[in-house]
């Protein structure tokens, strides 16, 4: 068997040894429930609190404007439901066409259910969001606009805070998805114009399972569900103390390395010159724009990134495909879709993704397998 080489940071990461030596005594010991009023109780209450504390560190807020959630897809869900519910005046959402699914798929749910009027607003052929698209789509009835600040397949930047000063001037919420910029960009929820911004644990080191939604001073969202009343009476339910402690440990961690996160870039920029140097025919996505530096999505013309994917891992390497296969047919992503990029092109997007624990052997090493492998998987796409 081949040594594992991980590079699909950007779908999960493995858990830091720091956050397994954190939260372990909240397993073993420290297991009270945060609201009862026993030492247990207190101990886990303070942990929650502390840990409310460090994440608004990270997200550049204060700690009574953090709520932990289950992951970032609940946070996503939390704001959009919970504003559509709260504000049956506005209709009008506005998003961009490269969002991830727990975002664009809810949308489109919520438009089917005529429950909003939905704009999506393109991306260019780099992931640029169309700008004057984005200002023309945003009226005065416009509830909520909601970008992502690092998307998630090509790692693109997008210009958040620019587009939180359009919707405020015409009265609209913003809502930013983080989920990938944590931990890899600093982060400053009322710098970048956020009213809501959602964070997810298992992105940079934390558990999977535990998240945060950062929610404005003084701004409330309809609860998704009834119950005890934790966390501001929007999201209730017995806290996760054990995965609250190691999310926090994560943080602080993440919030540390940051000031080192260079050294992550050139280990990226190191395998996407040497395989456009040595590999025919490849493009790197988002490569003219703004990006996160543990992100390169590549593009190996006439090859099929699942077929890609499957030789890297036989050989070690795992990556993930920006095409996948769906009953049987292949098709790109939604993202590379809606960068309009040539099927031929579009169906060999690899994305590799990069943690801090990455070492310039484990990309040597990728970067020969690459160059080994993919000659051979070259062939006619067919739509
Ligand atoms: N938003 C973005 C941009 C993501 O990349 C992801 C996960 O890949 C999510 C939201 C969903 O996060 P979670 O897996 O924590 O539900």
């Amino acid at each position: 068997m081949p040594e594992t080489i991980y590079l699909d940071n950007n779908a999960t990461t493995r858990v830091a040894d720091e956050v397994i030596a954190a939260m372990t005594p909240y397993y073993r010991e420290l297991y009270g429930n945060a609201h009862a009023i026993h030492r247990l109780g207190r101990s886990s209450h303070d942990a929650v609190e502390d840990a409310r504390a460090e994440l608004a560190l990270l997200l550049g807020c204060s700690a009574g404007e953090v709520i932990f959630t289950s992951c970032g897809t609940e946070g996503n869900a939390m704001v959009l439901r919970g504003l559509v519910d709260r504000h049956p005046d506005r209709r009008r959402v506005v998003t961009t066409a490269v969002e991830h699914p727990s975002v664009l798929t809810l949308l489109r749910a919520l438009e089917r259910e005529g429950e909003i009027e939905l704009v999506v607003v393109p991306v260019d052929t780099h992931g640029a969001i169309d700008l004057d698209a984005m200002r023309d789509a945003i009226g005065d009835r416009t509830l909520l606009v909601s970008v992502m600040l690092a998307q998630n397949e090509t790692g693109v930047l997008h210009p958040v805070a620019e587009i939180a000063e359009l919707a405020h001037a015409r009265g609209a919420y913003v809502h930013v998805d983080a989920v990938q910029a944590a931990g890899k960009v600093p982060l400053a929820q009322h710098e970048l114009g956020a009213d809501f911004l959602t964070i997810s644990g298992h992105k940079f080191h934390a558990p999977k399972g535990i998240g945060a939604l950062a929610i404005r001073k003084g701004l409330a969202l309809q609860p998704l569900w009834y119950g005890g009343g934790q966390e501001l009476g929007m999201r209730s339910g017995t806290e996760p103390v054990p995965s609250i402690v190691g999310f926090a440990a994560a943080a602080r961690l993440a919030r540390e390395a940051l000031a080192q996160y260079d050294r992550v870039r050139a280990l990226r920029d190191r395998l996407e010159a040497a395989i456009a140097q040595r590999v025919d025919e490849t493009t790197v996505n988002g490569a003219t724009q703004p990006r996160l530096g543990n992100t390169a999505n590549i593009s190996f013309h006439d090859a099929y990134a699942d077929e890609i994917v499957r030789a890297l891992d036989a050989e070690g390497v795992c990556v993930s495909a920006g095409a996948a296969c769906h009953s049987g047919n292949v098709e790109p992503s939604g993202t590379m879709k809606a960068m309009r990029l040539p099927l031929r092109v579009a169906m060999g997007a690899v994305r590799f993704s990069l943690s801090r624990y990455t070492t310039v052997e484990e990309i040597d090493r990728a970067i020969d397998v690459v160059c080994a492998v993919v000659p051979n998987l070259r062939q006619a796409v067919a739509p």
